[in-house]
């Protein structure tokens, strides 16, 4: 599934390609992915100007001329190819786009979990996608200070916390695991109990696992890219994430797999408390 990062490589490979560019032509093979697309898409996007792209939790969003921002989700097996000229379209290619740089971007969905929106920018903030997100992992207002504040009181473990989307926007399973293990928090450690110093690691430690993810991205991407290329997704080198029995890169402690809220945690019982 397409985590912040890979949505970070996939905003940073469009943005260029998309800024001040008009749409010439839409092809959209379906009305629906997740949900309805909406009316008219293919008619109301063409001849459009494009502005620049950015992100927002796991969201591509790129600000239109005429007050209007289109939101794309990839959901759990979207894509977002670039090409030089019009493709081979395949099966699940659902909206293809084309420039009037005569580029195209294609997104593709086998199982249909993305979506695609066309917001007025006026009703951005109180979309239903977005109304309730928390603050960037990567924003600066991001603090320890901020964090042990909204943790306080809290008695669900810190895992789950994490991956709650109205405190911090756009952690997945696999950063969440990677950062408590790079903070030496266990993630069943009662939210309410990380004081502002723990959390202010953690801060940091999410912070690092993010920006390596990006970086990594950024370099398959350059590989990945080339003619008719599909933007790469990326295997990081993950610490603890899906390394159950396996020993502990610090300590060589056995990784121990757990299950809350319905998913896979990973940690090393030795270094994180
Ligand atoms: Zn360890």
């Amino acid at each position: 599934m397409p985590e912040l990062p890979e949505v970070e490589t996939v905003k940073a490979a469009l943005l260029p390609v998309i800024e001040g560019r008009t749409i010439q032509h839409v092809r959209q093979m379906r009305d629906d992915l997740r949900w309805p697309l909406p009316g008219r898409l293919a008619d109301r996007l063409t001849g459009r100007r494009c502005g620049t792209a950015y992100r927002r939790a796991k969201y591509i969003l790129i600000p239109l001329d005429g007050n209007e921002v289109l939101l794309i989700h990839l959901g759990m097996s979207g894509s977002i190819r670039i090409y030089e000229h019009q493709p081979q379209f395949a099966k699940h290619d659902h909206v293809s786009v084309q420039l009037d740089t005569g580029q195209w971007f294609v997104f593709s969905d086998p199982r249909r979990f993305g979506h695609i929106d066309l917001i007025k920018q006026g009703e951005l903030e109180t979309h239903k996608l977005l109304r309730h997100l928390g603050i960037e992992p990567l924003s600066n207002s991001l603090s320890g200070d901020w964090l042990a504040d909204r943790l306080a009181g809290k008695t669900a473990p810190i895992k789950s916390a994490l991956m709650d989307q109205r405190i911090i926007a756009g952690l997945g399973n696999i950063y969440v695991c990677e950062a408590l293990f790079t903070a030496g928090i266990s993630p069943r450690r009662k939210a309410g109990s990380i004081r502002a110093d723990r959390a202010g690691k953690l801060v940091m430690a999410i912070r690092d696992v993010l920006a390596q993810a990006i970086a990594a991205g950024g370099t398959s991407l350059r590989d990945h890219v080339q003619p008719g290329g599909e933007i790469g997704y990326f295997v990081q080198r993950l610490s603890v994430y899906g390394r159950a029995g396996q020993p502990c890169i610090t300590c060589a402690t056995p990784i121990r797999h757990i299950t809350q809220t319905g998913r896979s945690s990973f940690y090393c019982p030795h270094c994180q408390r």
